[in-house]
């Protein structure tokens, strides 16, 4: 349950209590008006002296006597009118004889007063108890007022605050979690932790995924820069080395303008595969890690693949002759850039490894809901052994080493495409007779 649900529910249950205490209140009040009768607790009050007087050797015992209390005053006489104990109103002293037993009343200035007389006798000795009221007090009403509020409002008012402090400590202790487990992330450079909150308010575990998520995304990120960081390093090196090297060969030599044209030539050359290199390894490296964003969507991919071939040009045709056959209306979902380069990488490997004055054929088929592009050559062939190694990064047939065109990326790339399109790549292939390379498109 959320933070804001459990408090708005704890506060709605208070007022909602608070409400019916105030209603309960106003009943019970009300009730106690009608009922509450001053001669009544007169009478109750003058009762409960007499069952409360004690005479003990001789003496009149008073600590248990209530001279006055809730608007009802008393006063203890003995049996000749002397006054013992007593408490009255200021200025009120009622000049009758006693008469046990009797309700009666009296006027003192502008106020009426009940008076009530009650004998005790107690063997040796008797007492008059005299007890009186105002006709028209309400100290029982306010009585039961006082009662009611001290007691219910304090109770109400702990619990609320309690409940309320309660509810927001629940709420805000996974944030603590939250905080401490982040910084522990952050400070422990351990970019695989994740705080995977499991309980607490639906906020803040949603905030915990937020968290999650990206501690996934700096992973990824710092995953590939590092990556991207190595295989620069060791990749670049040998062009690099090559470059310095014919920097050094040319400045040591007779220098003729061909000798310099001829240096420039290779430096363009290595420059060129440094730049190709650096490219793909990035588009790849970002593809990997899922740093980039690559749409998809649902077209006609034999429109698509037929302008990629259109606009394809070897950079060497040897006298190749390639053949397309191409299934009209074949949708899939794919995303145009990254299907384009699988064409390209395709068609350039056998146009490279193809045989002078071969064939290559490419063809689009819809299979299922999806689509198989297959590009066939009758070129070199690729032995059994290496045909498990073509995909990965960097790696190059022994004859296609030294060949400064290419980078050993384009088939780790087609497969990474594939994949990324939750397709398949594959290859069959027969040394000295030709690959065919398959790509499945779902
Ligand atoms: P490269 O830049 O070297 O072409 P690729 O990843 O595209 O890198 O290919 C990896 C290796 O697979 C190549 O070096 C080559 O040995 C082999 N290969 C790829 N395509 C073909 C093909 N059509 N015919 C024969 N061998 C191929």
């Amino acid at each position: 349950m959320s933070a804001k649900l459990r408090l708005t529910a704890w506060f709605t249950l208070m007022v909602l209590i608070l409400a019916a205490m105030v209603l309960v209140f106003v009943l019970v009040i009300n009730s106690y008006s009608i009922t509450d009768d001053p001669a009544g607790r007169l009478v109750r009050m003058v009762m409960h002296n007499a069952g409360e007087v004690e005479f003990d050797k001789g003496r009149f015992e008073w600590d248990d006597l209530d001279p006055c209390r809730r608007g009802v005053y008393c006063s203890f006489y003995d049996d000749e009118g002397q006054l013992l104990l007593g408490a009255a109103p200021e200025g009120v002293s009622p000049e009758l004889n006693f008469e046990p037993g009797i309700l009666r009343t009296f006027m003192a200035g502008e106020q009426e007063y009940y008076l009530y007389d009650a004998y005790v006798d107690m063997d040796v000795a008797g007492i008059w108890i005299r007890g009186l009221v105002s006709t028209t007090d309400r100290s029982g009403l306010m009585h039961t007022i006082l009662v009611l509020t001290c007691t219910l409002l304090p109770v109400l008012l702990l619990l609320t605050i309690g409940g309320g402090w309660l509810i927001a400590r629940g709420a805000f202790k996974p944030m603590e979690d939250i905080l401490t487990a982040a910084d522990s992330i952050s400070d422990g450079d351990d970019l695989t932790a994740r705080l995977n909150l499991r309980r607490g308010p639906s906020e803040m575990k949603r905030l915990s995924r937020a968290f999650d998520r990206m501690f996934t995304r700096l992973e990824h990120s710092f995953n590939a820069e590092r990556q991207f960081a190595s295989d620069a390093s060791h990749e670049l090196r040998t062009p690099i080395t090559v470059i310095l090297a014919e920097c050094d060969r040319a400045r040591r030599k007779d220098e003729t303008k061909e000798d310099f044209l001829e240096s420039i030539g290779v430096i363009e050359e290595q420059g060129k595969h440094m730049s190709e290199l650096v490219q793909q390894l990035l588009s790849l490296t970002r593809m990997q890690h899922g740093t980039d964003k690559y749409p998809m969507r649902r077209a006609d991919l034999s429109i698509f693949v037929e302008s990629c071939c259109g606009e394809f040009v070897p950079a060497d045709r040897r006298g190749i002759t390639l053949e397309t056959d191409i299934e009209e209306n074949v949708e899939a979902a794919y995303n145009p850039a990254l299907m384009s380069r699988v064409v390209q990488n395709l068609l350039q490997n056998a146009y490279k490894y193809g045989k002078e004055g071969g064939h290559i054929w490419l063809s689009l088929r819809r299979h299922g809901s999806g689509a198989v592009l297959t590009v066939r050559d009758d070129g070199i062939g690729i032995s059994k052994a290496d045909q498990s190694h073509i995909w990965q990064r960097f790696w190059q047939a022994d004859a296609a080493r030294g060949d400064e065109s290419g980078t050993g990326l384009g088939l780790s790339m087609v497969k990474e495409i594939a994949e990324f399109h939750g397709g398949s790549a594959s290859v069959e292939s027969e040394l000295g007779k030709g690959s065919t390379f398959i790509v499945n498109i779902p």
